[in-house]
């Protein structure tokens, strides 16, 4: 289900009004980030999404999300109904040099 008015303003909360990428006040102008990007099967869900400055969004554009990002991201998200997309721990638990493999091997377990 995709992110709906009262899952953006809990995750507003939960990353304490800041854009999760920069940490400076996003307010009003949040856009909606996905960790995997959608580009690669990032599933168009809370628990793949985190607001962004539409600037910071856009530099990190399709990469994925690093291991201090995902440990980050985790910390928030701990015993939030947003959840968190299972995906990201298998990217977060994958050897370095294996991230995307392992991405698309997890996403395809979803389906
Ligand atoms: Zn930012």
């Amino acid at each position: 289900m995709p992110v709906t008015p009262d899952d953006a303003k809990l995750m507003d909360v939960l990353q304490g009004g800041r854009c999760f990428y920069c940490g400076e006040l996003v307010g009003g102008k949040a856009t909606f980030d996905h960790l995997i990007p959608q580009a690669y099967g990032g599933a168009d869900i809370p628990a793949n999404v985190v607001l962004a400055h539409r600037r910071c969004n856009q530099r990190k554009g399709d990469r994925l999300p690093n291991p201090d990002e995902l440990d980050r991201f985790f910390a928030e998200r701990r015993a939030s109904r947003l959840g968190i997309w299972p995906p990201l721990r298998a990217l977060r638990a994958a050897e370095e040099g294996q991230e995307w493999i392992a991405v698309a091997r997890a996403i395809s377990q979803e389906k």
